[in-house]
């Protein structure tokens, strides 16, 4: 998907159920979240039995690691990475696929739906990674 399309399903998905909270989006969504125990180097990913969609988090993770994996696997799930949702390992921010780099663009444009370009006019991208409560590392996407 392109950035814009990407920028575009987040924003729908922000205005259609008016929430930033990515469990309650996994809800609307129909996806089932479940907090695991994990080996640390993993953050969480995504399968599929009998159609239903699992969102799984590393338990062992912080809370605002959790949201923002949650939020990453949803963008899986919206970008129809169907080929690719079985595992995503805890290098998720860090690696550079065409896949990964989208669910990550999918977290920031989630974040930011609420924001208009007003709000954000004369922050830098730290300060915007701050405000939305993301590593900065991930602004290099934008
Ligand atoms: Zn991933």
């Amino acid at each position: 998907m392109t950035r814009d399309e990407i920028n575009q399903v987040a924003t729908d998905l922000y205005k259609k159920y008016n929430t930033l909270d990515p469990y309650k989006l996994c809800k609307e969504l129909g996806y089932e979240v479940i907090h695991e125990d994990m080996p640390s180097r993993l953050r969480g990913y995504t399968n599929e039995i009998k159609r239903i969609r699992f969102i799984h988090l590393n338990n062992l993770k912080s809370e605002l690691e959790q949201y923002i994996s949650c939020l990453h696997e949803i963008g899986h799930n919206v970008c129809k990475h169907d080929d690719n949702i079985i595992f995503h390992s805890g290098t998720t921010l860090h690696v550079t696929s065409k896949e990964e780099n989208e669910a990550n663009l999918f977290i920031i444009y989630y974040l930011l739906a609420p924001y208009t370009p007003m709000d954000l006019h004369g922050l830098t991208k730290e300060q915007i990674a701050d405000m939305i409560g993301i590593e900065k590392e991930l602004m290099r996407l934008l």
